[in-house]
């Protein structure tokens, strides 16, 4: 459902991506690891043209990403996107976060918008948080929101940049939790984590980036019984 095709992007005299190849299916879930400065967050955000890329091609659906305007911006609604944080809108309630994109961009009503935000506010399991505003709830509690508000456009695909990076134990497992289910639920997810016991249950594939460049790829068993490469096997080496 999204394909690099030789993908090359440079900041300055600086290679970010060095033609990256990669093919992300339906229901699929891909975990991206590697040491800070490999790559992985500009990776994600070509997906969505956050990032323009330099050279090859990012096909999303199998066309190819709309360059501006409003067929861009909708095109990015179809693309879920959860960061480590600046996630939710601090002034909106948390349904209000949730019905909003729905509501704009989807043309949804009040009560369809709404009643879809329970919905997946259920799911995630902060129904009760629904008319609270998001400095009232704790850091797993708002990812989770942001979870809820980026399943309630129906996305094709969820991009997740070190979504519990800045959370404490507890609440990382409560957000891990709440990926582990979604990926059970066939959803195409794109990972970038440097948690791997996430990787290792939940990823269907493990791509491996360093210095811009996908090192290897392979299923998450093979990745962490046996890395092909050295890069690799250091790497892993030094977050166990
Ligand atoms: P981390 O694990 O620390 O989040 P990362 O793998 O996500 O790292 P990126 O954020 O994609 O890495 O950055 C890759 C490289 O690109 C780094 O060397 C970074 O300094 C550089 N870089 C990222 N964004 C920009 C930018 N806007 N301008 C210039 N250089 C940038
Ligand atoms: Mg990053």
């Amino acid at each position: 459902i999204v394909e690099f095709r030789g993908v090359w992007k440079r900041f300055g005299a600086l290679e970010v991506l060095k033609d990256i190849n990669l093919a992300v299916g339906r229901g699929e879930v891909v975990v991206i690891i590697g040491p800070s400065g490999a790559g992985k967050s500009t990776l994600c955000r070509t997906i969505n043209r956050l990032e323009i890329i330099d050279e090859g091609s990012i096909l999303v659906d199998g066309k190819p990403q709309p360059v501006e305007g409003k067929e861009l911006y909708k095109f990015r609604a179809g693309i879920g996107m959860v960061f480590q944080s600046f996630n939710l809108f601090s002034h909106k309630s948390i349904l209000d976060n949730v019905t909003l994109a729905p509501r704009k961009i989807l043309g949804q009503d009040k009560a369809r918008a709404r009643d879809n935000a329970y919905r997946l506010l259920d799911m995630v399991g902060i129904r009760s948080k629904a008319d609270a505003m998001p400095a009232q709830l704790s850091g797993g509690q708002r990812q989770r929101a942001a979870i809820a508000r980026a399943l309630a456009m129906d996305p094709k695909v969820i991009l997740f940049d070190e979504p519990t990076s800045a959370l404490d134990p507890e609440s990382t497992q409560e957000v891990l939790a709440t990926m582990q289910q979604l990926a059970g639920q066939g959803t195409t997810m794109i990972v970038v984590t440097h948690e791997m016991s996430f990787a290792r249950s939940c990823a269907d594939r493990v791509v491996f980036m360093a210095d811009g460049a996908i090192i290897e790829t392979a299923g998450p068993e093979a990745f962490f019984t046996e890395p092909e490469s050295e890069r690799a096997r250091s790497f892993l080496a030094s977050v166990r």
